[in-house]
Order: structure tokens, then C-alpha cells, then sequence
């Protein structure tokens, strides 16, 4: 405990660990990311995640999920690319095909769906992929059975749950969590070896030693679906580009808030704003505060 830190990402840390784009940077300098998500009841959300990695600078971005998915997505998110994985009634059920090696960094979970074959599917590559994998949303659902295959893993593992998602890997009440979120974050990323950004009002990201920092932007306008959506997409994108994971993670969590505290100020209220909006808010973030 004694050697760990806690403290504020600030502006000034925003700046000084933002990356640059040298002058003669080519795509493959800012990450190769793949999303892994999307399923016929939840088509909307991995859409968000897209958007919003494109949006916060990811070199080249591929989304793979099943086809309905991919054919509302595509046209709204032409600079991505898309694979079509096989599906069984309307969630992903293979990703044999997909080469993970390929890329530089995974994000998995968001509108994936609950089903154990979906996650059968995916998870034991993840375990041998060499590079970050962030799981989020039904991800986290699905970690619960994959937990202690994960603590041998050895690449890095970024987690971004709610409260409820993250009291419910800990098998602890929400309750009891907010009692103690540093705490609780801090045993969770310890245990095993992970990055926990343990999201809310005052978001909490820990890493794997256990420092700690809080991001105080962002406003109740983003208590609505497809926040956490936008998010994971900006993480995704920003991990890719960054010195550190940890500094990525930060300035992900930054610029979101910042997105809708800027949104809220000059055009919209909290009642309004929408997760879609957040993403159309990042350039003004990232011009304002880099
Ligand atoms: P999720 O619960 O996965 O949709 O994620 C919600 C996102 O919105 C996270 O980034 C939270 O930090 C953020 N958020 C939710 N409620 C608030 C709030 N009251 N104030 C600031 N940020 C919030
Ligand atoms: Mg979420």
C-alpha cells in the first residue's frame, strides 16, 4: 500500500502524455484495433464503439460480428473494416478465421449477448493473444468463467466495469463496492494483474500494481445506454497510441467526459445528450484540452 499512488489525471497530464502525430506518420504508427461484438438484439451499441475509435484516431480499425450487424454498420463507418464471423441465431459463434496476431489491440464484449457458445467461441484466443484485450460489457459477463485462465495470461488485460459489473465478478453487493471503490478496485487489480477502470461519476482507474488515479470530467448526461460503449472505443483507440497503457486508459477516460462536459456547456443539456453526440463532441475535446 505504501508505495502506491492516487491522484487526479489533470489537464496538464492530458497534455503532456497526448500522442502526437509525427509529420510522417503512415496509418500502421497508430494501432491496428479489432472490436469484437454485436448481435441481432443489440445491433446499435458496436456501431457507438466503431464510431467512436475511428474518432479518437485509431490507424486502422476493424470491426468483426455478424452480418446484420455489419450491414447497418458499415455504411454509417466507411473508414472501418468489417469481417463476418459465423453466427448462431443472431449472436457470433466463431472467430477461428479471425488472425488475432494481426492486430496491435482487441476490445470484446460490447452487444456480444449472454451466450455461453458465444463466449466459447471467443475467449480461448483471447488467452493467447499477444497484445491488450479490453472487455467490457457482456465481456465482463463473461470473464466471470474465464477468470482464473486469465491470471496466467500474461499480455494486458484493461477491464471497464460499471459498478454492477464489477460487483458481480467480485460476488459482492453494489452496496458494498461503493463503500469502498478504491479498495475493492485495487484488490481486483492486483489479483489479477489488470487494469480496472471502474466507471461512474468519478471514474477510478487502477493498475496492475494498484496506483490509482480519478477523473473528475463528465456529467450525469452521460447516465444513458451507449456511454460505456463510446468509451470502450476511445480506450481502444488511445491504448494503440500511447507511450503507456496506463496513460492511454487515462486520457481516453479525459477526453470522453471532457466530450460531454464541452456539449453540455454550449449546446446541449444533460437531459439531451445523447452517446452519439459524444463522439461528434472528441474534436472539440481534443482541440481544447491537447
Ligand atoms: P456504462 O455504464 O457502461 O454505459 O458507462 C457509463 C459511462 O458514463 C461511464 O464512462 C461513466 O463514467 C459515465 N457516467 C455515468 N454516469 C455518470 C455521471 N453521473 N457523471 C459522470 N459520468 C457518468
Ligand atoms: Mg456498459
Amino acid at each position: 500500500q505504501a508505495h502506491t499512488q492516487r491522484r487526479l489525471w489533470t489537464t496538464a497530464r492530458f497534455k503532456e502524455s497526448f500522442p502526437k502525430r509525427e509529420v510522417n506518420a503512415h496509418k500502421g504508427n497508430h494501432g491496428r484495433g479489432l472490436i469484437i461484438g454485436g448481435s441481432d438484439p443489440m445491433p446499435g451499441s458496436v456501431l457507438m464503439t466503431t464510431k467512436a475509435a475511428l474518432r479518437t484516431g485509431s490507424g486502422l480499425l476493424t470491426t468483426a460480428s455478424v452480418k446484420n450487424v455489419i450491414s447497418m454498420i458499415a455504411g454509417n463507418n466507411p473508414e472501418a473494416m468489417y469481417i463476418a464471423v459465423p453466427e448462431a441465431d443472431g449472436c457470433i459463434a466463431g472467430i477461428n478465421h479471425i488472425d488475432l496476431s494481426d492486430y496491435d489491440a482487441v476490445a470484446v464484449g460490447i452487444g456480444l449477448g449472454r451466450k455461453e457458445a458465444t463466449a466459447k467461441a471467443i475467449f480461448p484466443a483471447l488467452l493467447t493473444f499477444e497484445g491488450p484485450v479490453i472487455l467490457d460489457a457482456d465481456g465482463l459477463y463473461h470473464l466471470k468463467s474465464y477468470l482464473t485462465d486469465f491470471e496466467s495470461r500474461q499480455a494486458p488485460l484493461i477491464v471497464t466495469p460499471h459498478p454492477g459489473e464489477l460487483a458481480a465478478l467480485m460476488d459482492i453487493s453494489v452496496p458494498e463496492l461503493l463503500i469502498e471503490p478504491f479498495r475493492y478496485s485495487a484488490a481486483f487489480a492486483k489479483r489479477y494483474h489488470c487494469y480496472l477502470v471502474l466507471k461512474g461519476k468519478h471514474t477510478i482507474i487502477t493498475d496492475p500494481d494498484g496506483n490509482q488515479t480519478v477523473e473528475s470530467s463528465g456529467n450525469p448526461g452521460l447516465a444513458k445506454g451507449g456511454s460505456g460503449d463510446v468509451l470502450t472505443g476511445m480506450i481502444l483507440a488511445m491504448v494503440m497510441q500511447s507511450e503507456t497503457i496506463f496513460a492511454g486508459i487515462n486520457n481516453a477516460c479525459f477526453l470522453h467526459g471532457k466530450s460531454a462536459d464541452l456539449l453540455v456547456q454550449e449546446k446541449h443539456s444533460e437531459q439531451d445528450l445523447l452517446a452519439g453526440d459524444v463522439i461528434q463532441g472528441i474534436p472539440e475535446a481534443i482541440r481544447t484540452f491537447s
